[in-house]
């Protein structure tokens, strides 16, 4: 798009939505230019990131979502919807000639059925906000992601994300209940809550990960619950991560459901519980909660198992630290700008292939030169497989090199996934890092992906660049 029709975008757009609603000063497009992904963070730092998109555009009811949708539908204009910009894979990274629309002032709480447990809640609403909305009500939605309060519940659809809690409650997916999109020619659907059916395919599932790929959703309505009325805590120290992956595999595969089930390598048990653990052991933390017979129940089962595989007990002081600091992460763009490497990889694989994949994924990271570490814990379990959740640091000799030594990292751990069967994402989603292995991910599904797409966004105006190879 040439300059000329860059102004008279914004100029049609302000004169149709209203100029409150429609900005494209210097502060405002460069507060929308890039989400959290570490590499737009090493370009930012670098000089070399070249996002910033021509205006944008905060909505303050679905009509001018539509309208908004029906003009650049009109124009061939590129979209990027944006939650609060936490996406760690670059999702979001509008270039000049995108219009942003920026759901943060859609954020109202609509609903609490407290007899039909759910919450009908606008797509822009921050998440701890809506947390704390449901508990003051005596309800939780049982979604804590540590960016509980640096994302939307929006945000948490289109990258169908996981919380802490997931191995009892379930991630998003599970939890969605219905939802409001305008698509792409300005048409509103809304799929109804309902506790289930059998009416064809889910139309839920097309919006979940879609990465604003195919819409923007404007409303969503989730699954609550009472406040637990117990909680215990425990840990153990393992011998070895094999151990203590087995005894995840047997606590799921016995029924159990603990929330919280977290199991840390040595790297990581020494860093974050150093204090409780001694020499090479791997840590598991366990927290169960709910109606006190049950609570209490689960938690003498999992210990009863940890001990048969000769965990040591370490207390619940380790679960408490963690509840504690759960949501400190270290400042990225300061580690950047110290020239540090820095990211984390979420994958998963069955139980017959996850302790291949961990040490597949750990040597294939950590023969990368200039790699200081590479770690792992698993922290979402399932009857049938569990995550890994990698951490590398890396510190290129020539700052320069970030960028090619961030991507090696990436490759490397990709490649190892997808030899071990795994998945590549297991709740951070596709955003532009994972592109490249969507095809391997998918197979020949990818095109029933991409006629989706032809479908639902005949121009691919919709975050073009996201989710799909081109
Ligand atoms: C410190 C930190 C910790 C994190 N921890 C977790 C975690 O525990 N679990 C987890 O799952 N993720 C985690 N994340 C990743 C991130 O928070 C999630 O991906 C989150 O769901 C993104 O929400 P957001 O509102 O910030 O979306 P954004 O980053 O703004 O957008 C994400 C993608 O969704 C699209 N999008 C956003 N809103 C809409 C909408 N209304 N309609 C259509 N498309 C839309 C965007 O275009 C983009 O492609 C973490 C990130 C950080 C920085």
């Amino acid at each position: 798009m040439a300059d000329r029709d860059i102004e008279q975008l914004r100029t049609e757009l302000a004169a149709e939505l209203g100029a409150e609603i429609v900005r494209w000063d210097d502060a405002t497009l460069a507060g929308r230019a890039h989400d959290t992904w570490p590499l737009s963070l090493v370009r930012a730092h670098h000089g070399t990131l070249r996002s910033r998109p021509a205006c944008v555009v905060t909505p303050e009811s679905v009509d001018q979502v539509q309208a908004a949708l029906v003009y650049a539908n009109r124009h061939d204009v590129k979209v990027a919807p944006f939650g609060a910009g936490s996406g760690v894979c670059g999702g979001f990274l509008p270039d000049d000639e995108t219009m942003v629309i920026d759901m943060g002032r859609m954020n109202q709480l609509l609903e609490v059925n407290e007899k039909a447990l759910y919450a009908r809640v606008q797509a822009g609403m921050m998440g701890d906000v809506f947390e704390a909305a449901l508990n003051e009500r005596g309800y939780t939605m049982g979604h804590f992601p540590q960016s509980i309060d640096l994302s939307t519940v929006g945000g948490w659809v289109s990258t169908r994300a996981a919380g802490q809690f997931s191995s009892r409650y379930g991630s998003i997916e599970d939890m969605l209940l219905g939802l409001e999109v305008v698509l792409v020619d300005g048409e509103r659907i809304a799929i109804k809550p309902s506790p289930r059916r059998s009416a064809g395919p889910d139309l839920r599932h097309l919006f979940l990960g879609a990465e604003g790929t195919l819409g923007v959703i404007t409303e969503v309505i989730v699954r609550i619950m009472p406040l637990p009325e117990t909680r215990r805590l425990c840990s153990f120290a393992f011998a070895d991560f094999d151990t203590g992956l087995e005894a995840i595999r047997q606590i799921v595969r016995a029924g159990w459901r603990p929330p919280v089930l977290r199991l840390y390598d040595e790297h990581e048990s020494g860093r974050h519980f150093g204090q409780w653990v001694e020499g090479d052991a791997c840590f598991l933390l366990i927290l169960c909660e709910g109606v006190a017979p049950l609570a209490n129940t689960e938690v003498e089962a999992c210990r009863e198992i940890c001990l048969s595989l000769q965990g040591t007990e370490t207390g619940e002081a380790p679960v408490e630290h963690w509840m504690g600091e759960r949501n400190n992460v270290p400042n990225l763009a300061d580690l950047v700008a110290r020239g540090f490497v820095v990211d984390t990889i979420e994958v998963t694989a069955d139980w017959s292939n996850i302790t291949e994949l961990y040490s597949a994924v750990i040597a294939a990271v950590a023969s990368v030169e200039s790699l200081l570490v590479v770690s792992g814990h698993s922290s979402h379990s399932y009857a049938q497989g569990t995550n890994i959740y990698f951490t590398f640091v890396a510190q290129p000799d020539d700052p320069g090199d970030a960028e090619k030594v961030y991507l090696e990292c990436w490759k490397r751990a990709m490649d190892a996934t997808v030899r071990c069967n795994g998945s590549i994402s297991h709740h951070h989603g596709v955003g532009r890092l994972r592109v490249p292995w969507m095809r391997q991910e998918h197979g020949q599904g990818i095109e029933v992906l991409r006629a989706v797409k032809r479908a639902l966004d005949p121009k691919g105006i919709l975050n073009p660049g996201a989710l799909l190879p081109e």
